[in-house]
């Protein structure tokens, strides 16, 4: 029986993990804020709903962190409701930041203008000034958050869902020279959560308080037009979730309806549900009856859009290859990981030789689920190689591409992980050569000879000699490589190691003879490692063998399992 002390401990540690709470504030102009006025602001509670913010001097963000455990990498921005005269900060702000971190999604409270108290000359430009600047800034520091900047979303309640609307409708991708670095990023959500929110200037269905608010009692007949959100509908505008109440008698649920016929009519992916009852300003609904399932309905929108699933974190290191592309091959990997929709990439890129600081590359490994080598160059550090020991020996992912190999011939652990490489004075100390004779069977051959050699290049034929490891499952039995290097001889431990795939090294191109290894699958610890020799070329990594072998080696390195189905374009002979 557990005593009762221990459960006491574990139920506070529980709970604790559970809190979470704003973390911090970050100002939206920390350069000098456009269209500043000397409002003095002002905070009321009010009963239940808590703190309502009026004339809002200072714009900032309320940064709520979800627990990184639970992390998905996917972001909100929230715009409180009010009319554009106050913000119902807590009602329609804190307390829907709290639970997206709840499950996984870092959420910001944005503390925008109010046009209600602003000048003749900023009042209609403040508030969507504030909503792209913070979505810019989420996107500017998605790295060092560890978020995906393509899965920032916004969200925005009443009149801060015209916001919302308006910053899903009216938005740039960044100006490359402009002087203030956030301004660089692209302002587009990724997605929207409209609730209850005022859509329209149409006289026939806007609010009345929002738009006075926002345009003026007698706006310009454009000023109309380009705040009349569902007119500004275009095929870019992010995905949207629409809710709201039928007996919405301040805020008509016509808004939802013109902006919803919008996104259809422009083929964007669009969700509405309008509840019978719930009036306006609902946020949560407690206990109102069926409205009150929105917030699990907008999870669930969530969820089917992707936006929940945790992408494996990738670390590509390079920085040094005696293969001048590899510039270009991180890029092509990288771009071919982050096309799949699975993985987020960062690059750690160490000095050159001239440089001689290869002593100061030291990533944080342990930030990562899989570490994908095209680096083939001086030895790192002690630290840094007993690191990246610990690192797969616990568990962590390692992929080596095609030149990696070469690299560390005197670093035991790093040949154990690879299993068989080449060159940098690796001999028959350092194992044997292995691969598949004309028979089919496997030889560890261990006769004196260097390691690692290559005839001239050419197209040949990748043979699967393992079609039940989930890397291959499904895989063509035979299929036709780009044009590449075909590395023989090999040598090395080659313990732990089940070779997927070879090829056939033909004399007529220089080659051995035999069956040369190609994909190999080992263990390191309780790490995997995937090694492919293939892509000496940018076209080698290019050709639909290369990406899908390599796609599918990165999450099982990651995560022991391939979820990708096999591209129907990638076909055998
Ligand atoms: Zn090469």
């Amino acid at each position: 029986m557990m005593n009762r002390g221990f459960l006491v401990l574990l139920w506070l540690l529980l709970s604790f993990s559970d809190i979470s709470a704003q973390d911090y504030t970050l100002p939206l102009y920390p350069e000098g804020i456009p269209c500043a006025s000397d409002l003095v602001e002002e905070i009321t509670e009010v009963g239940l709903s808590g703190r309502r913010i009026l004339k809002v001097q200072e714009p900032s963000l309320a940064v709520y962190r979800s627990p990184r455990q639970i992390a998905t990498g996917a972001s909100v921005v929230i715009c409180p409701g009010g009319g554009y005269t106050v913000l119902a900060w807590d009602w329609e702000g804190s307390r829907m930041a709290e639970w997206f971190n709840s499950f996984g999604i870092d959420a910001f409270v944005l503390k925008y203008r109010l046009p209600h108290w602003e000048s003749e000359a900023c009042h209609d430009k403040v508030a969507l000034m504030d909503a792209q600047r913070a979505i810019r800034i989420v996107r500017s520091k998605a790295s060092e958050w560890g978020l995906d900047p393509h899965r920032i979303g916004i969200m925005g309640f009443s009149a801060g869902g015209h916001l919302a609307s308006t910053a899903s409708t009216h938005f740039d991708a960044g100006n490359p020279k402009a002087p203030v670095e956030t301004d660089r990023f692209g302002c587009r959500p990724d997605f929207s959560i409209l609730m209850y929110p005022v859509v329209s200037m149409d006289t026939t269905i806007a609010h009345g308080g929002s738009r006075r608010n926002l345009i003026g009692e007698n706006p310009s007949p454009e000023m109309q037009l380009y705040y009349s959100n569902e007119k500004q509908v275009t095929p870019e505008t992010p995905p949207t979730i629409l809710i709201h109440a039928s007996d919405d008698r301040s805020v008509k649920p016509d808004n939802s309806l013109v902006y919803y016929e919008a996104l259809i009519k422009n083929n964007v992916p669009a969700a509405m549900h309008i509840y019978e009852s719930g009036g306006h300003g609902f946020s949560f609904a407690e206990n109102k009856g069926s409205v009150e399932q929105w917030a699990e309905t907008v999870k669930i929108w969530m969820s089917n859009r992707g936006l929940l699933v945790k992408k494996i974190k990738v670390l590509l290191v390079d920085g040094q290859n005696n293969h001048k592309n590899w510039m270009e091959t991180t890029d092509i990997m990288k771009n071919q990981m982050v096309a799949s929709g699975l993985f987020d990439v960062d690059i750690e890129r160490s000095s050159t030789k001239e440089e001689g600081k290869i002593n100061e590359f030291s990533p944080k490994f342990s930030n990562y689920d899989v570490v994908v080598s095209n680096y083939n160059g001086e030895l790192w550090s002690d630290e840094t190689r007993k690191d990246f020991e610990a690192f797969v020996k616990g568990g962590g992912g390692f992929v080596s591409v095609h030149a990696a190999n070469n690299a560390f011939g005197q670093w035991p652990a790093y040949n154990a992980m690879i299993g068989l490489g080449g060159w940098e004075g690796r001999t028959e100390k350092d194992g044997p050569y292995v691969y598949y004779d004309k028979k089919g069977l496997i030889v560890r051959d261990g006769q004196p000879g260097p390691g690692g050699h290559h005839g001239k290049q050419h197209a040949f034929v990748i043979e699967l000699r393992d079609s039940t490891h989930p890397i291959t499952l499904g895989l063509p039995k035979k299929w036709n490589h780009a044009t590449d290097e075909l590395y023989d001889q090999l040598r090395g431990p080659a313990v732990n190691m089940n070779i997927l795939a070879t090829a056939y090294s033909d004399p007529a191109t220089g080659g051995t003879d035999r069956n040369e290894p190609m994909l190999m699958a080992l263990h390191f610890g309780l790490g995997r490692v995937f090694h492919t020799t293939l892509g000496h070329l940018n076209e080698s990594q290019e050709h639909i063998g290369f990406k899908t072998t390599f796609l599918r080696g990165v999450e099982w390195a990651a995560s022991g399992k391939v979820t990708q189905e096999v591209p129907s374009e990638f076909v055998g002979n």
